[in-house]
């Protein structure tokens, strides 16, 4: 008699989506500097690329196969753009959740509309980290003017005051030294939603890159260092001059940050790090990230690269840093008396000219990137200072 059994159980292997390919359509929400240059990797990835933003002309619209403009509340447009494309990511995070969730409908959204939701508003955020158990600045939700004092009380002053939604660069954030101040500042952004947050008289500045796939296969590029000028990011170097266990703890944040979020995609960590080595999480932006531009020159694999990698579900790159760089923001200020000397810049052979092809050169407006390498952090953030004063005649040629 023949007997039968059952066949073995198969064991359990975690389970991960079909790569999206080279060849298939990587869509874009945003079409800023973000979105020209992870459209740019995408496509020498041999991804086709289509942009969606309201506006016109925009940088990344010049390097896209298409183009959609329409508002990111208009979601039949949305659907049109969804329709056409593999997989959508983004390059500004504060895109309307209807958009997000509308996309969601035809193709995967990386990463997860969610992380969008939580990342765009403050109160979200911070409260979400401090729930799970993550170093964050003291603060306090506003919604009122004596919110604010009890706040400015329980809290100290100075603190920093930043509207819940919406804020970037600085954008709605006021310092506050003085309770006669607190009445003028809650008048000044409307009494829109807020969060009061103690000043943090920080060392350093760092953030985190990382990238994590489906899978949760987590990776980060090594810590950058930053200065910002005007309450906007000047300089970005690495490595930082930061001790090897606080790099090591701020990658390992990072990743636990990715892994609670659970990110499909790239994810930034911005942090202070106080005197005494604590590092404190200001804020996350579910994106490729200003401070991560010099990926671009410096590391195997750069940013953006990276993000297009892990939306498609292929392998992840190196990010080893092959050398050590820095990143100088070049702001539309440089153009106040015509346009800058690009050859002067240049005449250094380790900087690297990035133009993200915006016409109208504002004051503060980012126009585009300078990195420059050398053989240490501080030679290569010199250089990198030198190029750029060189571009409006303030320097003379002094490279090695
Ligand atoms: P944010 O828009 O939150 O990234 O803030 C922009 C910049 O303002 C930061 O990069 C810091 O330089 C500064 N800043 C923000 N919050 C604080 C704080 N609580 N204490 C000290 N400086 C802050």
């Amino acid at each position: 008699m023949i007997k039968i059994r059952n066949p073995p159980m198969p064991t359990m292997i975690p389970s991960r989506p079909p790569a999206i390919l080279p060849g298939s359509t990587i869509g874009i929400l945003g079409s800023g500097q973000l979105g020209r240059m992870l459209a740019l990797a995408a496509r020498s990835l041999g991804y086709r690329v289509h942009i969606f933003s309201p506006e016109t002309g925009a940088p990344a619209a010049s390097v896209a196969d298409k183009d959609y403009v329409a508002a990111y509340h208009d979601l039949e447009a949305i659907r049109t753009f969804a329709n056409a494309v593999d997989v959508v990511t983004f390059e500004f995070e504060n895109v309307c959740s209807q958009a997000t969730s509308t996309a969601a409908e035809h193709v995967p959204v990386r990463p997860s509309g969610g992380v969008l939701t939580l990342t765009q508003n403050r109160l979200r955020e911070k409260t979400f980290l401090q729930n799970q158990g993550f170093p964050v600045t003291p603060f306090r939700a506003i919604s009122s003017l004596e919110d604010l004092r009890k706040a400015a009380v329980d809290l100290g002053l100075p603190g920093v005051m930043k509207t819940a939604d919406f804020g970037y660069d600085g954008k709605g954030q006021f310092k506050l030294s003085k309770e006669a101040e607190l009445a003028p500042a809650w008048r000044s952004i409307s009494e829109a939603p807020a969060i009061y947050e103690r000043f943090v008289p920080f060392a350093k500045e760092l953030s985190v890159v990382g990238a994590r796939m489906v899978d949760g296969h987590f990776e980060a590029f090594p810590v950058f260092e930053n200065t910002h000028a005007r309450h906007i990011l000047d300089i970005s170097v690495a490595p930082a001059g930061i001790d090897p266990s606080v790099e090591r703890d701020a990658l390992n944040l990072a990743g636990k940050i990715l892994d609670a979020l659970d990110v499909v995609g790239v994810l930034t960590v911005e942090m202070f790090l106080t005197s005494d080595n604590q590092i404190l999480i200001n804020e996350l932006a579910p994106r490729v990230h200003n401070s991560g531009h010099l990926t671009i020159d410096a590391c195997v694999t750069s940013q953006f690269e990276q993000q297009i990698r892990a939306v498609c579900g292929l392998p992840l790159g190196s990010t080893t840093l092959l050398r050590p760089a820095a990143m100088s923001n070049l702001l539309g200020d440089l153009w106040d008396n015509g346009e800058p000397d690009w050859s002067a810049a240049l005449e250094d052979p380790v900087v690297k000219l990035h133009l993200y092809g915006k016409r109208e050169p504002r004051p503060g407006r980012k126009m585009g990137h300078l990195t420059a390498t050398g053989s240490t952090s501080s030679e290569a953030v010199r250089r990198v200072i030198e190029a750029r004063e060189r571009l409006s005649g303030l320097a003379t040629k002094n490279h090695g």
